[in-house]
């Protein structure tokens, strides 16, 4: 077939390999989320590059032509942060997957920004380090994505966000200059912290393509531990409970509501012998002598004595914590119950969030449409996700249902995004957690870094 090329092609295939660029036939069985494998990607091309100086080439040639680009990590963002149209360059890291250098000393790794989470992880471990940023999605997800969408997960509590666990990066800006600071210090106050800026910035402020990550000790002792709980309250103040004794060791701490747990849990042997209204997974790491497991035990016997919770059950093998931690990440199961669903992911304050989800869980039962109402979520960050199921995509439900979860944000301080990002599905929701201040200040940075608007269009702000 013969393709008419326009001059931004020309000029890419000119400079770059043949392989870098994906155009036609070659786009087929592309896509641009992994849930959307059927759906064909739409782009005018897809580019692989290899190195940085190729992502540095492809921004300057676009930059000269106006031409927008699409950044592509794993594809497993939940915002349409990778929706693209038919008139974009997509740009996908997934070549540039190398581990560079793994510091012992420093306790670093630095990584191309193609490198999937995983992998990360089993590096840091065969030289008994650690790298803490860990969900669902750690299989596809990539390095650049985790840090263009700030990611939290399972961690978030002991570790911090993804960018607590950053020490440098190298990003190329959409002129195609390389903006290199890839260093291993933990402490630098020589001016603003332009990385900071970078991370959480979903693709609009430049392309990521190296970060040096901040390593920790390996951590060989891990308890897992899903415990039944009757009221919400005792599960706030279970966590504390929990903080006070185990002294800053506890790293997640995962809540579902019965409904929630009962699906995630179905396809496994019972845990419980009886039913509860909540139930916490958490999980405590640490390197003591083997009797701190004791001592873990007692710590659950006195919650169970003190009536703050009703039942805990322990994983006492590999096999064990894969399948409590399957139970919680293979939040898929939720998705196939109904055929159309609305996802959310929340931030309320602790001491707000029993009467904001009882309000929200409320006004939801009223709608007709929705057959399912999913909560879960990174309790100790104050962090809720929904999956809402219904049986009908009309706008006006849609819309319904946005306006009862983000309605009430505003008065209780919350964020309509605690880690997923803004992408396009929030966008036009974010002025109710970012004044127009915030707002405007937000656009004048798109502005001066990226002053023709060619990178993820559309995604955050218009
Ligand atoms: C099952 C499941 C569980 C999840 N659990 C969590 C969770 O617990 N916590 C959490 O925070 N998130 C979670 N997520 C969503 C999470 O945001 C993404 O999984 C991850 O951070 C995105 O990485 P990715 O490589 O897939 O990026 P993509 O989905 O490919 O991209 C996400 C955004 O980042 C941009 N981007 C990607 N790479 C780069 C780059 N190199 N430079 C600049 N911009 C780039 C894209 O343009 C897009 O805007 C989950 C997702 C799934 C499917």
């Amino acid at each position: 077939m013969n393709l008419m090329l326009d001059a931004v092609l020309v000029n890419l295939l000119k400079v770059l390999d043949k392989e870098v660029v994906l155009i036609g036939e070659a786009l087929r069985g592309r896509y641009s989320h992994i849930w959307k494998t059927n759906t064909p990607l739409e782009a005018k091309a897809l580019l692989l590059p290899k190195t940085t100086a190729d992502v540095s080439t492809i921004c300057q040639i676009c930059y000269e032509h106006n031409q927008p680009i699409v950044v592509q990590g794993g594809l497993t963002g939940l915002v349409g942060g990778t929706v693209s149209q038919n008139t974009d360059i997509v740009v996908s890291l997934q070549r540039m997957n190398r581990i560079e250098e793994i510091d012992t000393l420093c306790r670093t790794m630095t990584v191309e920004a193609g490198c999937i989470l995983a992998n990360i992880h089993q590096a840091a471990d065969a030289h008994d380090l650690f790298f803490p940023l860990n969900f669902g999605a750690k299989g596809s997800a990539q390095i650049g994505g985790c840090i263009a969408t700030n990611a939290g997960g399972l961690r978030v509590k002991r570790f911090g966000m993804t960018r607590n666990l950053i020490l440098g990066l190298e990003v190329v800006l959409a002129d195609g200059k390389i903006i290199n600071s890839l260093k291993k210090i933990i402490k630098d106050n020589s001016g603003y912290n332009l990385n900071q800026l970078f991370i959480g910035s979903e693709g609009t402020l430049g392309i990521i393509t190296r970060a040096t990550l901040k390593l920790e000790e390996k951590l060989v002792n891990r308890s897992s531990v899903f415990v039944g709980i009757v009221n919400f309250q005792d599960a706030i103040r279970f966590l504390r409970f929990c903080d006070a004794k185990f002294s800053g060791l506890l790293s997640a701490y995962e809540i579902l509501w019965a409904n929630t747990f009962e699906v995630l849990a179905s396809r496994y042997k019972s845990l419980f012998v009886d039913k509860h209204n909540y139930y916490v997974l958490l999980e405590i790491l640490d390197n003591h002598s083997p009797l701190f497991k004791d001592f873990v035990y007692t710590v659950f016997e006195e919650a169970v004595e003190k009536n703050l919770i009703q039942n805990a059950v322990f994983a006492h093998s590999a096999q064990e914590h894969d399948l409590f931690w399957g139970i919680r990440e293979e939040v898929e199961v939720l998705n196939a119950q109904s055929k159309y669903q609305q996802h959310f992911d929340i931030s309320v304050p602790i001491n707000q969030m029993a009467g904001y989800v009882e309000q929200v869980n409320c006004e939801l039962a009223k709608v007709e449409a929705i057959e399912h109402v999913f909560c879960f979520g990174h309790l100790a960050d104050g962090n809720l996700h929904f999956i809402i199921g219904k049986n009908t995509d009309e706008t006006s439900i849609k819309s319904l249902v946005n306006e009862i979860i983000y309605g009430p944000l505003s008065a209780v301080n919350g964020s309509i995004s605690a880690e997923h990002g803004i992408g396009l599905e929030k966008k036009q929701w974010l002025s109710r957690c970012r004044t127009e201040e915030e707002i405007g200040l937000i656009k004048k940075i798109k502005d001066a870094l990226d002053p023709k608007h060619l990178l993820n269009i559309g995604k955050i702000i218009d």
